[in-house]
């Protein structure tokens, strides 16, 4: 009886402790959701009060070479660039099919990944992305 009692204290806890997961699950999903809109608004105001100080009328995506007019995409900095695990998975791809193609080894391609993403770090101007490279920065 008393253990039977107890599994049923248990299982209430369990259920009690399950429900709040499922709270807190749903919480952090659209706390995380917000938080990538939020980024998302911010990188395009950023943007926008970029292209208004600058007499460019078009520019080039800092991520695929795209071509960017006046007032669009999203300014970032290097720091959100070089720590998205996305962004180093394309320039890894991007490097691996070059060097690939002109005969070099995996060690050459690492070498010029982790250069390239430590340039990348350090860059001591912002970074303006295009509508399709920004969802490498976004959960
Ligand atoms: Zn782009």
């Amino acid at each position: 009886m008393l253990c039977r009692d107890y599994s049923d204290i248990l299982r209430s806890i369990l259920m009690k402790r399950y429900r709040i997961f499922v709270v807190l699950a749903i919480f952090l999903l659209s706390s995380s959701l917000m938080c990538a809109k939020g980024k998302k608004d911010l990188w395009k105001s950023n943007a926008a009060a970029w292209w208004n100080n600058t007499s460019k009328s078009s520019g080039y995506c800092d991520i695929c070479n795209v071509t960017i007019s006046k007032g669009e995409g999203y300014l970032l900095s290097s720091d959100e660039v070089a720590s998205s695990p996305k962004y180093k998975d394309y320039v890894f791809k991007q490097q691996s099919s070059i060097m690939k193609a002109l005969g070099m080894g995996d060690q050459e391609i690492m070498d010029s990944v982790s250069r390239l993403l430590s340039q990348a770090k350090e860059s001591p101007t912002p970074w303006i992305s295009c509508n399709k490279c920004i969802d490498m920065f976004l959960p």
